[in-house]
């Protein structure tokens, strides 16, 4: 019999399927319910410059621009806007202004090359461009509805100049809570990048259980709560982040650019309370000196994802701050970020695992090699299935019927085990994504990169261990005959940080490389030495 894992949490129930309602109004349906007051409550808050707004002011910035990009730049629901820019307090209220427009909103890494970024055109097909003047060199000029520079006074005057006459048109745009909110890249488990296609329910059904852990709390008493992403905006996390806070009410400060000590002075500053990181960042957190320069008392509880954060980190972070609490948490973009994680002090304390999985979702862990379900206690595929598992990759069948099995079945290639309180342990990823500092690193991108060298033959790229970035990008290279190609002239492939030369690839008869026995190598080496 299949063992499936259920959601230890409470259910919690969804709005009904049937009115349409975009993740947008719904954020917004549940601010207006908080018992805090839009005008005096600050929405957002720029680190860098302290400029704020406040929910008065961003709720009206929204429906300016959203009247302006529906009527003077003639978008309809259904189309796809491309965003390519640096995190900025526009780009919440863009984000809203598109979802509650029933756009598609599919941001970008500003750091992407030309080339990644075509590719991740061709899958989403935007017919209108969000960047800025630094990032707008990199787009083509193709789009229907042309690029929007987002610092432009054009841009400014469609947030701030009131469009009254046209609020009309906005309330007859109804966006279905199953069309499509978001397209994201992800590699997924193999393979280039994909575009992930998450709808506007699978936001609303995250919303839904931080609103219900929200409720639990103290309400009227709650003070206003200051959260601080260090995240891009681009990433699903950071997405998801800015419906969150808008929808718990809370006050969130941006940061533009990612500096250490930017963050702490931002901290100090706006007596932020929690703080959503990667790993990488509590480690900094629990080795650097310059911790001790700022006043950090207000921080409360911080939460880490993306990656796989040590047990000794934790233990270690917990001794120099006491009072801040370590949450865990794992998700994919794939299932809008959330899956697994940890509520309140007792479950914190599970140092090592992600905590468990989240309200109405269902888990499965199945042999990788047959996808048969393995008995309780057993390491294996994690599989799962709920209202936040994206729809499919967009324009690409082929890879979402491999991911997506046809029960809706979301194989995660994350190798796992579920211990018997329920906890979830994450214990290797079986998938060829690389992850350094919680970004994705695709190895087939970087081995394409390095096939187009004209002195390598081969090429494969693996995960190595490395203490700061979690994981670094080692390729193995097999060199063309009479190359003198050394190790230092193929470094500068910006992501590459590892390189070993080889004789032979090692691949399966159908040609896949054997990452495993690379992995298991490259390993070695270090140990001899
Ligand atoms: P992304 O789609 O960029 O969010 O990457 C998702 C992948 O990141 C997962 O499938 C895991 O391999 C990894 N991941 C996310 N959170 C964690 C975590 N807490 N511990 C270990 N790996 C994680």
């Amino acid at each position: 019999e299949t063992k499936i894992y259920y959601s230890l949490r409470p259910h919690v129930p969804l709005p009904p399927e049937s009115p349409p309602l975009s993740a947008a109004s719904h954020a917004l349906s549940l601010l207006h319910s908080s018992h805090l007051s839009p005008e005096n409550t600050t929405a957002l808050i720029d680190a860098a410059t302290g400029h704020r707004l406040s929910y008065t002011e961003f709720i009206r910035r929204v429906k300016a621009l959203s009247a302006h990009l529906l009527t003077t730049v003639g978008l309809s629901k259904g189309d796809t806007a491309f965003i390519l820019s640096p995190t900025s307090l526009q780009i919440p209220i863009l984000y809203f202004s598109l979802l509650s427009l029933g756009i598609v909103v599919s941001p970008a890494n500003p750091a992407s090359t030309k080339s990644e970024i075509s590719h991740q055109i061709e899958l989403s097909k935007p017919v209108i461009a969000f960047a800025t003047s630094t990032t707008a060199a990199k787009l083509p000029s193709s789009f229907r509805h042309g690029t929007v520079l987002l610092d432009s006074p054009d841009f400014q005057s469609m947030m701030t100049t009131a469009a009254s006459s046209l609020e009309l048109d906005l309330d007859r745009v109804k966006v279905n809570q199953f069309d499509s909110a978001a397209i994201l890249y992800s590699s997924g488990t193999t393979g280039r990048v994909k575009g992930v296609v998450l709808t506007h329910r699978n936001l609303i059904s995250l919303i839904a259980g931080f609103h219900a852990a929200l409720l639990e709390t103290d309400e009227e008493n709650r003070t206003q709560r200051v959260s601080l992403i260090t995240m891009p905006l681009f990433h699903v996390f950071g997405l998801f982040m800015c419906v969150r806070s808008v929808a718990l009410a809370e006050t969130v400060v941006l940061m533009d650019r990612f500096e250490f000590e930017g963050m702490l002075r931002a901290i100090e500053a706006y007596k932020v309370a929690f703080m959503p990181v990667s790993p990488p960042l509590v480690v900094a957190m629990t080795k650097l000196e310059v911790v001790e320069k700022y006043d950090l008392s207000s921080l409360q509880w911080m939460g880490s994802g993306g990656s796989s954060l040590g047990k000794e980190v934790v233990e270690k972070f917990a001794t120099r701050f006491p009072h801040v609490e370590i949450i865990q948490g794992y998700g994919l973009t794939e299932s809008t970020g959330g899956a697994a994680s940890m509520i309140g002090p007792d479950e914190a304390k599970r140092y090592g695992s992600v905590g468990r999985l989240a309200e109405n979702l269902e888990a499965k862990i199945v042999d990788p090699a047959t996808g048969e379900p393995m008995p309780p206690g057993q390491r294996g595929e994690l599989w799962l299935r709920g209202p936040i598992i994206m729809r499919g990759y967009a324009g690409d069948d082929n890879a979402t019927a491999s991911t997506l099995d046809p029960e809706g079945w979301l194989k995660t290639g994350d190798l796992c085990y579920f211990d018997s309180d329920g906890f979830l342990f994450i214990v290797d990823r079986l998938k060829e994504l690389i992850k350094y500092k919680a970004y994705q690193v695709p190895p087939a991108e970087l081995e394409h990169l390095l096939l187009s060298h004209p002195e390598i033959a081969d090429a494969a790229v693996i995960p190595y261990p490395d203490e700061d970035g979690g994981q670094i990008p080692m390729a193995f290279i097999v060199r063309k005959p009479g190359s003198k190609l050394t190790e230092a002239q193929v470094a500068p492939y910006k992501k590459i940080r590892r390189v070993a030369f080889i004789n032979l690839i090692p691949k399966n008869p159908a040609g896949k490389i054997l990452r495993r026995e690379l992995v298991n190598r490259s390993l070695s080496a270090a140990s001899a030495k």
